[in-house]
């Protein structure tokens, strides 16, 4: 037998973390590497957070698992908090971005029929989009190469290029439902949507009818300076996912909607076995307490135009290596000249974890914790990587 013990579908790095602390992760040997990955913008409060390491071992000692089927009063209460710093009127939990994808499909669907137009099905999604990996969420996110020997892709999606306003018009039709976007994308290359088009975006729904869903899985809960990225903007959306940072570490996705784009989704129509436990919301609240807390965005912002600053230097000193800086708050992509992965490879060299992309961008999502000492320390490794990889062309 030849194929790997875990099904061989990543590509890894041949370096595994033992423990973390902050900013840090560190190998059995002991091996510190500086962590601006975040495992994918999930430790939004970084590794072993004293409260989130309090809150979880407190709950771990009362009951981890119940049942949807009973009441869940730690649930209740994020979902509360979520309500109270969101636009939203209700919440469901789940364990995973897809899933949130999942639901908020679902929901748009539902509302329409409800509604009195089941034919409206058809969810607008936008090129280089990422939404999950269930076979809905690919057939959104659209990318051949992931929907590639997987059978039919779903129906009901159609996917417009990024950024062209005349293409969304004509888009829209009596069969559309909804528009789904990610306010920043992530996996396709920390592309930011502008303001001005999520407004656009806000307004073209309300015209016709359909509602406007933010997938906020990587760029909500504080990635941006906000807790979340589309109320730069003065927007709200009618559904939104969120995953990832939330649970910071632990598995936790959440869909937050209006009651009206909710009213379809009544008893029985959607649940998950797992959703929202008391350990998982547990943690999703000690996270809100941390995120929420007194000058925690205020330091995402000052540290996010830190980094850019500094990155925008490096620009300049390696325009062989790097082409562009783009990004909102801690959520920055580097567009490399070189291949992205020798960036990314050069980095881990120096002991700093950063995260390809799509469009050849490495992605720097650190926690939301960082130091003024972590950014300048990053990017002095990213220096010492570009000087390699200069003097290896
Ligand atoms: C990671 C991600 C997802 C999928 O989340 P999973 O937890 O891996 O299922 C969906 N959308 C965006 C924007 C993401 O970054």
């Amino acid at each position: 037998m030849t194929i790997a013990p875990v099904l061989p579908t990543y590509n890894r790095a041949a370096v595994s973390f033992e423990r973390g602390v902050g900013a840090r992760a560190y190998t059995a040997d002991g091996i510190e590497y500086l962590d601006f990955g975040a495992g994918v913008a999930v430790n939004s409060c970084g590794h072993a957070h004293p409260h989130l390491v309090q809150a979880l071992s407190e709950q771990a000692a009362k009951i981890w698992h119940t049942s949807n089927i009973y009441q869940m009063p730690g649930q209740t209460k994020l979902a509360e908090r979520l309500i109270a710093h969101s636009f939203a009127d209700t919440v469901f939990f789940c364990n995973s971005g897809t899933e949130a994808t999942e639901l908020a499909i679902k929901m748009a669907r539902k509302f329409h029929y409800v509604n009195g137009a089941p034919e409206r099905v058809e969810i607008i999604t936008f090129e280089g989009a990422f939404h999950g990996r269930t076979l809905a969420a690919l057939a959104a996110g659209g990318q051949e190469k992931y929907l590639e020997g997987f059978g039919p892709k779903a129906a009901g999606f159609v996917q417009l290029p990024f950024g062209d306003h005349q293409a969304l018009e004509t888009a829209i039709g009596p069969n559309t439902a909804a528009i789904y976007i990610e306010p920043v994308q992530g996996e396709g290359g920390i592309r930011p949507v502008p303001h001005q088009c999520l407004r656009g975006l806000r307004a073209l729904c309300d015209k016709h009818g359909i509602l406007l869903m933010f997938d906020e899985i990587q760029c909500g809960i504080g990635r941006t300076g906000k807790l979340f990225a589309h109320e730069w903007a003065g927007i709200t959306p009618d559904i939104m996912a969120v995953a990832k940072g939330i649970g910071g570490g632990f598995p936790l996705g959440a869909v937050l909607a209006t009651e009206n784009a909710a009213k379809g989704m009544v008893a029985g129509t959607h649940g998950s076995t797992f959703g929202g436990n008391p350990l998982a919301t547990a943690v999703g609240n000690a996270v809100l307490d941390v995120v929420l807390g007194d000058g925690f965005l205020d330091n995402v912002l000052r540290q996010s135009i830190n980094l850019k600053q500094k990155l925008e230097r490096l620009k300049d000193q390696h325009p062989t290596i790097i082409e562009d800086i783009r990004g909102s708050g801690l959520m920055m992509g580097i567009k490399c000249k070189v291949a992205n992965i020798a960036l990314q490879k050069a980095a881990l060299d120096e002991k700093l974890l950063i995260i390809g992309a799509g469009d050849n961008v490495v992605r720097l999502l650190p926690p939301l914790i960082v130091t003024d000492a972590d950014v300048t320390e990053a990017v002095n490794k990213l220096e010492r990587a570009c000087v390699a990889l200069e003097k290896a062309n």
